[in-house]
């Protein structure tokens, strides 16, 4: 893949001496892709270039301290520096996939100036009353404190309050006594953002730390509003089962926090995203765009790195610590791997470990201590398994053996396509020149259809098809096993005479013919122009012929009505 931006003049990589016991000159030499800087001491003053657009600091200390306006990341070395075999080598390999970079795309948040405090910290309250339109759900002890009121103070009867709606437009239902009105009742307070320090509820606009002040801090931060990375983004055009508005395929809705559901017809997303881009690597007709590493950055990453007979390492930044926290007890040093740090392993699809492998490397995964949807890498296993490969696994760092890992060697070559399907059967085409060890692998991700025997090609599953798997031409239908999802909308067949297998079927990889029928020509002007299943059908149900195209039928039935007419008219002259 090539990239599509080059930003070598304006990307810089900065080590520091001080910082790591690596030999930065050593890794400098090696990077070709942008500036390299080399500082003795990261503690002295250090001005960067202004016009650099993307800066790796391969320190925090060093990120921390310069001024900077660029796009940056951390990679931070000390985290693999006593643990790899041929540390070095890893670090090469991390600063290049670091290297490709893509600016975020982001969207303002509007939050209002009201928020709403719930807790007894008086320090706290008196800090948010300064800067926002604050509204305090307190103990009656505290809001006596409070006294005379610079905002509304609600002292509730207990502790069953409800909170609802999103950041920028919360609601928090709460049955007390309003002090600054003195109320008594059932009271609706509205607010852009939530402080509830300790609280368990996850969703943005709720600041939930224990530490108070870190909670009003983050609040005042982001009062009017801030900007965000929008995690995901659906493609309603491309979506399955939105542009249809059928219940047909739903990969996505199995994300592991919930937060896609089926609404209308359409998928939406709830505030609970975490943006771990599970939906993203699972949609199989890339509907869901995953902002914050798109499928294509991904894919130029493990191009930045690729090397044949070497060994790929997916890994997030929390298994990162998890590694430096195991490799002060590790007896064996782990070998050499190339890593590609993600935000999460959810988001790696089946296209991209294939990706890696076709390029001839073995593939392991590092996953951090959360739980993980392993779907594709599942499917991504059993595949290469069909063709006799072991070269994708999920290691622990204490456990790793990469001696008898075998891939099949760079075979890579063009993966153009429209979407992550399209591309995926290029890849799974290459695969093809090696025997087949089982020709079948069960899994929710691929459909075969067949078509029985009473189809009349009225054309309703091509219609319903979202993917184009299905299509008729001449009196013929075509399947291509390469495109079906297995959604099930082309079980909409009015015949019932579709059948849906969930399989990924080698044999019968690419387009073939499913049904075909024998097209009877009209008796009078000797047109093809009906299907015998449909003409048998219909002729049960028609008073007139159907066996005439529809250009002679008018002239059929009007020359059999008024023969009727005349027959009748003859009958009633005999009378
Ligand atoms: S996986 Fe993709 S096509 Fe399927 S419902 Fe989700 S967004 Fe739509
Ligand atoms: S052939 Fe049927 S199951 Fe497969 S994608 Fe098309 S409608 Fe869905």
């Amino acid at each position: 893949m090539e990239s599509e931006q080059d930003f070598s003049d304006d990307k810089c990589v900065i080590l520091c001496k001080g910082c790591i016991k690596l030999k930065p000159e050593k890794i400098a030499n090696r990077i070709e892709e942008a500036e390299t800087i080399i500082l003795e001491d990261c503690s002295k003053d250090f001005n960067l270039r202004k016009d650099l657009k993307y800066v790796v600091f391969c320190c925090p200390a060093l990120y921390h301290l310069t001024e900077h306006s660029a796009f940056s990341k951390i990679v931070d070395l000390r985290l693999i520096e006593k643990c790899f075999k041929k540390p070095e080598e890893v670090a090469i390999a991390w600063i290049k996939s670091s290297l490709i970079f893509e600016p975020p795309d982001v969207k303002a948040v509007e939050t209002g100036y009201e928020v709403i405090y719930i807790g007894n910290n008086s320090d706290v309250i008196s800090e948010l009353s300064e800067n926002t339109k604050l509204c305090v759900i307190t103990s009656g002890e505290v809001a006596e404190g409070l006294y005379p009121f610079r905002t509304r103070v609600i002292v509730p009867e207990d502790d069953n309050f409800s909170i609802s709606g999103e950041v920028g437009n919360f609601v928090v239902n709460v049955k007390g006594t309003d002090l600054t009105t003195n109320r008594k009742g059932n009271f609706s307070l509205k607010g852009g953002q939530i402080i509830f320090p300790g609280s368990e509820i996850k969703k943005e606009g709720i600041h939930t730390f224990d530490d108070e002040f870190r909670c009003a801090l983050n609040a005042i931060k982001n009062l009017g509003s801030y900007l965000r990375i929008e995690p995901i983004e659906i493609d309603f055009d491309v979506c399955c089962t939105s542009k249809s508005g059928f219940e047909g395929c739903s990969l996505c809705l199995s994300c592991p926090s919930g937060a896609l559901l089926r609404e209308n017809g359409k998928i939406r997303i709830k505030g609970s995203c975490t943006g771990c881009g599970y939906c993203s690597a699972v949609c199989p007709v890339s509907a869901v765009k995953y902002s914050i590493m798109p499928s294509d950055l991904l894919m130029r990453k493990i191009d930045a790195v690729s090397s044949e007979g070497k060994t790929i390492a997916f890994i997030c930044e929390d298994s990162l610590k998890k590694l430096y926290r195991m490799s002060k007890g590790m007896k064996k040093k782990i070998p050499e791997v190339l890593p590609v740090v993600v935000p999460c392993i959810n988001s790696i699809s089946e296209l991209h470990y294939l990706y890696a492998a076709l390029n001839g490397m073995n593939v392991l995964v590092f996953p951090c201590d959360s739980e993980h949807k392993l779907t594709n890498f599942e499917i991504t296993r059993k595949i290469l398994a069909t063709f006799g490969f072991d070269c994708i696994r999920i290691v622990e760092f204490d456990n790793i053996d990469i001696k008898k890992l075998r891939n099949p060697g760079k075979i890579l070559k063009n993966v153009e396509g429209k979407n992550k399907r399209e591309k995926l059967f290029r890849m799974i085409n290459l695969l093809m020149k090696y025997p087949v060890k089982k020709s079948k692998i069960e899994t929710e991700l691929f459909g075969i259809v067949e078509v029985n025997e009473g189809c009349t090609l009225c054309m309703t599953c091509t219609f319903f098809c979202p993917t184009g798997a299905l299509r008729k031409e001449n009196e013929t239908l075509y399947f291509n096993h390469g495109l079906c999802i297995a959604c099930g909308l082309c079980l909409a067949c009015p015949e019932n005479v579709i059948t849906l297998n969930k399989v990924l079927d080698f044999e019968k990889i690419g387009e073939r013919e499913i049904y075909k029928d024998e097209v009877l020509k009209c008796p009078s002007c000797g047109r093809p122009h009906i299907t015998k299943s449909m003409y048998e059908k219909l002729s049960k149900v028609s008073k007139y012929s159907i066996l005439f195209c529809s250009d002679c039928r008018p002239k059929v039935i009007l020359e059999a009505i008024y023969e009727e007419m005349m027959k009748e008219e003859g009958e009633e002259r005999n009378e």
